[in-house]
């Protein structure tokens, strides 16, 4: 993630917040530039286009742009707000209450989607365009599923609910459960629907898709009774990154994806705050100086893991000192950097 960078005194600015903490200028984040503007009545004009605070600024504390050149079916909200097409009835306090942490996940993965190049195509546009269900089984007593159908990525908001969510990674024995990894993950099924089974993409990478996954069209529901009954085959460790990927191709590539996104955006985030690991000043072997890149979208996939493997070993230890567990707790074996190389290769060929 980017640091933010107040334009008026050069002091930093956290990615959610709508006014400078050192100043007090009231900024806006302004997404094709990916910087945060200062607001004059609430508003900028950049490039001969007026932006204005998203109307979810007030009931969501959304701090991002919305340009008024934008169709109306966007309702004056930013890009990430326009694409939630479900959400829970204004009265629903409890189940609102919920959508400030999920929104500020669907921020964080719409900013990195576009940082990372791949396409964010609003339902509003388009027919199969992307669309956030944000629904609660909570308050509505409603069964919701989180997942993806055509375009539609459904999240219950439960999930925001940290007793909610931390128990159920207990009972599933999950090493980390986050409200950014299921939007991540969901993100990866909608991403192989649209480049990798779909058009251009089928030509150009299904083949190989279905080599290191497996073949897509394998029975889901056969594939789901079979996980819950017997959970993932001894082993899986050293082919899948989780036990929730054994379960079907689609779920070991939507795992992957999610963990690319890990990856990528933890990497970004270090080098954005001038992070460089100087192997002659640690007191343990290192074979060399670890210094993030910028995009690596001209760099091989063994590169990128290589400078992750550092990284995560410096944010591991980091994380154990505050007495909390590891901070990316997995393991990558070939099979899964193989994988992961696949991700990396569909998203630059895209980006
Ligand atoms: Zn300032
Ligand atoms: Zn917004
Ligand atoms: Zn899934």
């Amino acid at each position: 993630m980017r640091a933010f960078v107040c334009p008026v005194c050069h002091n930093f600015v956290p990615f959610e917040r709508a006014e400078c903490l050192s100043c007090g200028t009231a900024l806006g984040l302004h997404l094709p530039s990916r910087s945060m503007v200062a607001l004059a009545d609430r508003a900028a004009v950049l490039d001969g286009v007026r932006w204005t605070r998203c109307t979810q600024s007030g009931p969501l504390a959304c701090n991002w742009l919305a340009s008024e050149a934008t169709d109306v079916a966007a309702r004056g909200r930013c890009l990430a707000h326009s694409l939630i097409r479900r959400e829970p009835a204004p009265d629903d306090t409890i189940a609102r209450e919920k959508m400030l942490p999920a929104t500020l996940a669907l921020r964080r993965l719409v900013y990195q989607l576009a940082e990372l190049g791949l396409p964010v195509d609003p339902y509003w546009r388009r027919v199969g365009g992307l669309a956030f269900d944000l629904l609660s089984s909570f308050s509505t007593g409603e069964r919701i599923t989180i997942g993806h159908a055509n375009g539609v990525i459904t999240i219950d908001l439960v999930e925001s609910l940290d007793a909610y969510r931390e128990s159920l990674r207990v009972r599933l024995g999950e090493p980390y459960r986050t409200v950014l990894g299921h939007f991540r993950h969901e993100a990866g099924h909608y991403y192989q629907n649209i480049l990798v089974e779909t058009g251009d993409g089928a030509r150009r990478h299904l083949a190989r898709c279905r080599e290191l996954f497996g073949d897509e069209r394998a029975s889901y529901a056969d594939a789901l009774a079979r996980h819950y009954e017997r959970g993932a085959p001894a082993g899986w460790q050293a082919s899948f990154i989780s036990e929730y990927a054994t379960m079907h191709p689609w779920e070991d590539f939507a795992e992957c994806f999610a963990h690319y996104l890990h990856i990528t955006d933890t990497i970004d985030t270090s080098r954005e705050a001038g992070m460089v690991l100087h192997a002659d000043r640690v007191r343990f072997a290192a074979p060399r100086d670890v210094v993030p890149l910028e995009s690596y979208t001209e760099a091989p996939i063994d590169q990128l893991l290589d400078d992750w493997k550092w990284i995560s070993l410096f944010f591991n230890r980091v994380n154990t000192a505050m007495g909390k567990g590891p901070l990316y707790p997995f393991q990558i074996s070939q099979p899964v950097a193989d994988k992961l190389g696949f991700v990396h290769t569909v998203v630059r060929a895209t980006a």
